[in-house]
């Protein structure tokens, strides 16, 4: 595998297995049978990504919002070093990763973004780049896996504080003396021997199936669904069964939108791969303006400021309104017009190509 784990089970996942021991064991069968779910990237993942690695120093080029991100996510942990460390000298590793070893074998890894750390205490830094509210710090199966790693890997520390730094959400801390070391080993260990028993349990939940790879394949979640479209009711229950109907609903929409995802990504990846009746479809370009400040001075001269001032969010489409109604024109006319007048501001971004049905098939 590309990223170094080894097909071994790693931190990122650690959450998903202890809710669902038996996805270790499945996800590796859809591996083998070209079933991955959730391998596609996304535009949030890209920029994830991205940031990571300029937060690792990796000299990556960043967008203006992406920087932004970056600068302030690396202030708001700086400050955490400040708060922890003070003066004191400290070594610090990044985007590195370290693996759990049992009977002198790897059995599982953890990559961390940064640990900082003195003859003492390692201080693990996860960054959160997105706009999810993260487990907390203190129940993180994530942290716990890494703080456990940092702890072995950094045999002479006695504390590990492990950290989420997000922007939306702040920071969140969690800290391991050597006992809590200890019990959350024997957690891990735990876990790492039910992911190795062959009747390892499935616990479908929204929560476990929602990033699981093997989320295609897995019958324990077909089953869970099935009963949904068996719906005997003559109106829909409230009360506890509600709730569970809910829970059903959304490992449904998960369960289908990971299908659609495997077939969109099987078509855009081969050109070859056909599917009768269906085809990826480049959707309408969406209209950007490059420069607000001189568009609004061009703008002035056929709207009135009061109703620019009311198109605050500066959408094209109320602009577009607003200067239709001022020179009387609709449609193409209108379109053509506005063009004409933010010449050399306007750009149309083509969003991504999405899984469509052929008319008539
Ligand atoms: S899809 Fe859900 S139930 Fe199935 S293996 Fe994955 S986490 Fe477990």
């Amino acid at each position: 595998m590309e990223d170094g784990r080894l097909g071994l089970p790693s931190a990122s996942s650690w959450r998903r297995y202890e809710l669902c021991p038996g996805s270790f064991q499945l996800e590796q069968e859809a591996r083998a049978l070209g079933q991955e779910a959730h391998q596609a990237s996304t535009v949030a993942s890209e920029r994830g990504d991205k940031i990571h690695l300029a937060l690792a120093d990796e000299g990556i080029e960043l967008s203006e919002s992406e920087n932004e991100t970056a600068e302030f996510l690396r202030e708001r942990a700086d400050d955490q070093i400040k708060r922890i460390f003070g003066d004191e000298p400290v070594k610090i590793l990044k985007e590195h990763r370290f693996w759990l070893q049992l009977g002198g074998r790897p059995v599982a890894s953890g990559q961390f973004d940064r640990v900082i750390y003195t003859d003492r205490i390692a201080l693990v830094q996860d960054y959160k780049t997105g706009w999810a509210e993260p487990d907390p710090a203190e129940t993180n199966a994530q942290l716990k896996f890494l703080s456990v790693v940092v702890a072995m890997n950094l045999g002479h520390v006695t504390e590990v504080i492990a950290q989420i730094i997000s922007g939306p959400f702040g920071v969140t801390e969690t800290r391991f003396n050597l006992s809590e070391l200890a019990h959350a080993y024997n957690d891990i260990v735990g876990t790492l021997r039910k992911l190795r028993d062959p009747q390892a349990p499935f616990n479908p939940s929204p929560e476990a199936c929602q990033f699981c790879p093997a989320v295609n394949i897995c019958q324990a979640v077909k089953d869970l669904i099935l009963p949904i479209a068996r719906l005997q009711h003559k109106a829909l229950p409230d009360g506890e069964r509600a709730s569970q109907l809910l829970t059903e609903c959304e490992l449904l929409e998960n369960h289908i939108n990971s299908i659609r995802d495997y077939y969109a990504e099987k078509l855009l990846g081969d050109e070859s791969y056909m599917i009768p009746g269906w085809t990826m479809e480049q959707g309408p370009p969406r209209r950007i303006v490059t420069d607000w400040h001189t568009a609004r001075e061009r703008l002035e001269e056929y709207i009135d400021s009061g109703d620019l001032n009311g198109a605050e969010s500066y959408k094209i489409i109320a602009i577009e309104k607003a200067l239709g109604k001022k020179l009387r024109l609709r449609g193409t006319e209108l379109k053509a017009k506005l063009a004409e007048i933010l010449n050399g501001l306007l750009e149309e971004k083509y969003p991504e190509k999405s899984l469509k049905r052929i008319k008539d098939q």
